[in-house]
């Protein structure tokens, strides 16, 4: 299983399937163990992400780590990836073909292989992405749902994205809370 998804992220490396692989410095596979049974997923790679190659090592990377803490959680113990593997330029949302393209051939295999017990959707673009659908992340974050995504099962929970964290002291209230519903959650799967 190992061999699959290292594979899989060397071709993440090479990829020049969409658009942003016009732009990037370096694609950010994904980072964490291969049998890891929580997977975070964000939106995509930032400017520290596209300069070094992984993910979540800028500002909401920092966040996310006392996030993880929150719920019991070091980095070690999770696989964390995103929606795109490639930063869009000036940082914008990424265009639905880019995240077809870049959720079909890479994120559904990721999720496939590491056969996680639960996901988390960091953010909106993260969430709809992965739910197929608009989200009012006011009313869903802190839920969980059960899902099936690539034809692999799983409880997904959706949150905010760390770097709303930046933005604003309410932002990061909501995040504290939802990962100390995420400690609970784990307790249960
Ligand atoms: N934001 C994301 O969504 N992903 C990263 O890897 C870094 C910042």
């Amino acid at each position: 299983m190992g061999i699959a998804i290292e594979d899989l992220e060397r071709r993440i490396r090479t990829c020049t399937l969409c658009r942003l692989s016009k732009s990037r410095k370096n694609a950010v596979p994904g980072e964490g163990p291969y049998d890891a049974r929580l997977v975070l997923v964000g939106e995509g790679p930032g400017r520290n992400e596209d300069l070094h190659g992984v993910p979540f090592c800028g500002a909401a990377g920092r966040f996310l780590d006392e996030l993880l803490k929150i719920a019991g959680l070091t980095r070690p113990e999770v696989y964390i990836s995103n929606i795109v593997k490639c930063r869009p330029p000036e940082n914008r949302v990424p265009q639905d073909d880019e995240i077809e393209i870049c959720t079909n051939n890479y994120l559904k295999k990721q999720i496939a292989l590491v056969k996680p017990k639960l996901v988390v959707a960091m953010g909106r673009t993260s969430a709809k992405a992965l739910l197929g659908s608009e989200v009012n992340m006011a009313t869903e974050h802190g839920k969980v749902l059960q899902h099936e995504y690539g034809g692999v099962k799983f409880q997904l929970f959706v949150t905010y994205h760390p770097a709303a964290s930046l933005y604003g002291a309410q932002a990061k209230l909501k995040l504290k809370e939802d990962f100390s519903k995420l400690s609970q959650v784990l307790k249960l799967i």
